[in-house]
């Protein structure tokens, strides 16, 4: 497919698609996902080999949230039945933590509901990271708290942080469509602090909030331009409770093209796919590893996530690594071996059986 050629070279020589072309490629039909797939997936290879790097997420306070983001199950006045808790105490935190570390996590990532934290807040984090730290010496540590204030990415740089997210979400001019306690110039100027003390910039987007194509473009190349280094790509998972509750607009081939657009947007750069992929691609999960070279392991904030055996079987079936170790290991035996059924019950069976 020449569009897809187009874009593939272009990002092997790192050179972004134009807009037309990447809402183009959001445009292709069905019948050329697999070529979309192989394209993006010649751009993933050439930065990131058959690396999968796997993020264990911790959820440092859950719930009970004033800011009104529209997708979000802990938003003010949220109806959905989520776990809500107050700040778990740096060793609940590291013992969680340690548990994703020795599952093949390379990052944790600390993450607390709220506008944003206070000073306090930041303490208790900082207690967080040194307690996690003395567990796992080597993990990357990813702070996710919200908007931030003045002098506080320095303070979480100086305790240890590796990296912030704060994700952008969607198109700037739709901003207002989904919260109206913060704005999008807000987000912008929160990844900007964090890259300003020197934490590694994360930031990414949801997909499935109603937006147009252009919109998703438009996105990509707002996340673009903040130079990041990982981009999580999350599909809305509509809580039951939350104003988007009956938004189920993506398709699993939908994700996949979204998923290529943004790898061709920012072809060197980590993409992450993010929440909402077990029930969104579903069975198509295995063709997004060849397009984004990271995933969670296990759960999300407030919502079950595929267990961590099946996302590690999920990654060795399709041939890749997880990143930092070897080889995915698995268990010489399996307890779902094939039943072998009997003859004459259900189904007939060819006569060499
Ligand atoms: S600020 Fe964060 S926790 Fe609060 S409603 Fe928005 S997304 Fe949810």
């Amino acid at each position: 497919m020449l569009l897809v050629d187009t874009l593939t070279e272009k990002a092997l020589r790192r050179e972004p698609p134009t807009r037309e072309e990447a809402l183009a490629l959001l445009r292709t039909s069905d019948d050329d996902i697999m070529d979309v797939v192989a394209g993006a997936s010649r751009v993933r290879r050439r930065y990131f080999g058959r690396r999968v790097k796997l993020n264990f997420l911790v959820n440092l306070k859950s719930g009970l949230c004033p800011e009104d983001c529209s997708y979000c199950s802990q938003r003010l006045g949220s109806g959905a039945d989520v776990l809500t808790y107050k700040w778990l105490r740096p060793e609940e935190a590291a013992r969680a933590a340690a548990a994703g570390v020795a599952a093949g996590a390379k990052r944790v990532c600390l993450v607390a509901s709220g506008r944003g934290p206070t000073d306090r807040d930041i303490a208790r984090v900082s207690d967080t990271i040194a307690a996690i730290r003395a567990d796992s010496p080597d993990v990357e540590v990813c702070a996710c708290l919200g908007l931030l204030s003045e002098g506080q990415a320095e303070l979480l740089c100086d305790a240890g942080a590796d990296a912030y997210n704060h994700n952008l979400n969607t198109a700037g001019d739709r901003y207002a469509d989904i919260c109206s306690t913060h704005t999008y110039t807000d987000r912008v100027e929160t990844v900007e602090q964090a890259k300003s003390a020197g934490l590694s910039p994360c930031s990414g987007l949801i997909a499935g909030l109603g937006e147009s194509p252009e919109d998703l473009v438009d996105v990509a190349f707002s996340l673009r331009a903040l130079d990041p280094d990982s981009v999580p790509v999350n599909f809305l998972m509509p809580f039951k409770g939350t104003p988007l509750a009956n938004e189920w607009a993506l398709t699993p081939q939908h994700c996949l093209r979204i998923l290529a657009m943004v790898r061709f947007v920012c072809p060197d750069v980590e993409v992450r796919l993010a929440g909402g992929r077990e029930i969104h691609l579903r069975g198509l999960q295995p063709l997004a590893l060849h397009i984004a070279n990271s995933i969670f392991l296990g759960d999300y904030l407030t919502s079950e996530g595929q267990p961590g055996a099946a996302d590690l079987e999920m990654i060795r079936d399709a041939g890749f690594v997880v990143e930092g170790m070897a080889e995915v290991t698995m268990p010489e035996h399996r307890d779902d071996v094939v039943a072998v059924r009997r003859r004459g019950a259900g189904t007939a069976l060819p006569p060499n059986a």
